[in-house]
């Protein structure tokens, strides 16, 4: 008898009726033998609809009750589902994060898990039960609610397999698995067999939103294979496991798009030693995640320094350049939200040469201009107008024949 872990997204359970048709599918995964440790998201956009209360009674409320708060929406799925297993004549126990022993840190709204005892889950398991958890959320060893991020139900989920040793980690979502690209935006987008842990890592902070960056750090470290699949359907979406050597075969997996950030440069600053760990300081220390840096060569003794950060982000980094901006004698500060990252990732590109140039050559045919690059072993990514976005993806995934049709 396997056990496996199954985790089903807010869209899954977004209503009574989608709710039944996943104890459905408990019942069949429990009635054929498996145990099943179930874990869910909030209902729907439950989550989003929590944050939108807070923000109408308080202009910043305390990150300690937001947990508080933010905590209740899987609460909700995970209860009703295991009643809904239940009237399905299947023994089922709902728990949260807290009756599990889903330890973390104290960094509310973004903790990070330091141990899972999941005792009280093997011994419902031994019981017979199938174990609902609820998924995003934890506790500190002095009993406060924390949550683990957007979309942290999957770090969840990848946490308890691990700890479990679970067979597989079936992630159930809206879409059948993990695409070529979106394919909402590119309609001949194709469905992946198989990806890398890490190129699906590059893939989920790149912005597919499949699945939760974190918890892919987790499934790498810690070995947990993952099945990505519809809750709609049966039909098998894509495995997550570590590097295969077939995989290595396929030199780009997938191209993706991301629109939520923004680029800022500072302008004129001095080319002297010393001046960019000031800059970049003054940006971590308010807790601001820099993604892209380009510093161009300065030939006046003085250069220009661009970087993009999240769009969400965008006021509070304006402040803080403008500040290390003057500090360091730089000049104007300038930013641009009207961006898109667009970015082709794929394990084989450390073997195979000219992908950078096929990429540019296929942004250089649509007349689509490149504002900044940036690579890594097995990523190239460029900043374009965010109204090029659509048709530089649909080409550069034709470019390198990614689509259905070949
Ligand atoms: N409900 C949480 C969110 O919307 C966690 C999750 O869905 O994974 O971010
Ligand atoms: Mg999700």
């Amino acid at each position: 008898m396997a056990l496996i872990v199954q985790k089903y997204g807010g869209s899954s359970v977004a209503s009574p009726e989608r709710i039944k048709k996943v104890a459905e599918r408990i019942c069949r995964a429990r009635k054929s033998g498996h145990q099943v440790v179930v874990v869910v998201s909030a209902m729907g956009d439950n989550t989003d609809d929590l944050l939108s209360l807070a923000a109408q009674v308080s202009r910043n409320p305390p990150e300690r009750e937001m947990d508080m708060l933010l905590a209740t929406g899987e609460q909700v799925s995970a209860a009703l589902l295991a009643m809904a297993a239940q009237a399905m004549g299947v023994r089922a126990v709902s728990m949260t994060g807290a009756q599990v022993g889903i330890v973390t840190d104290r960094a509310h709204r973004n903790a990070r898990i330091q141990d899972v005892s999941a005792q009280r889950i093997k011994q419902a398991l031994a019981k017979g039960c199938v174990v609902i958890v609820t998924g995003f959320q934890g506790i500190t060893p002095d009993h406060e609610i924390t949550t683990l991020g957007r979309g942290g139900s999957d770090l969840t989920a990848v946490a308890l397999s691990s700890a479990l040793k679970a067979k597989i980690c079936e992630i159930y979502t809206d879409v059948e698995g993990i695409y070529t690209a979106d394919p909402r935006v590119v309609p001949n987008a194709r469905k992946l067999p198989s990806i890398s842990y890490d190129e699906m890592l590059e893939l989920a902070s790149l912005g597919a939103q499949v699945m939760q960056a974190r918890s892919m750090e987790m499934a790498k470290k810690y070995n947990v294979p993952l099945h990505v699949r519809s809750s709609f359907s049966r039909r098998t979406g894509t495995i997550i496991s570590k590097e295969v050597k077939a995989m290595e075969q396929v030199v780009v997996s997938g191209v993706s798009l991301q629109k939520d950030e923004a680029k800022v440069t500072i302008c004129d600053v001095p080319d002297r030693p010393g001046l960019a760990a000031t800059i970049f300081t003054g940006i971590s220390d308010a807790n601001i995640n820099v993604d892209m840096i380009v510093q161009n060569v300065g030939r006046t003794g003085l250069t220009d320094l661009s970087f993009t950060v999240p769009r969400a982000d965008l006021k509070k980094v304006l402040r803080v350049a403008r500040r290390v901006a003057a500090k360091v004698k730089a000049g104007r500060v300038i930013h641009d939200e009207d961006i898109a990252k667009i970015s082709v990732v794929g394990l084989g590109m450390r073997s195979h040469s000219g992908i950078a140039a096929k990429m540019f050559q296929a942004l250089a045919k649509e007349s689509i201009n490149i504002v900044m690059i940036s690579t890594s072993e097995i990523k190239i990514s460029c900043i374009i107008r965010k109204n090029q976005a659509a048709k530089a993806i649909k080409t550069i995934h034709d470019a390198f024949g990614l689509g259905k049709q070949r």
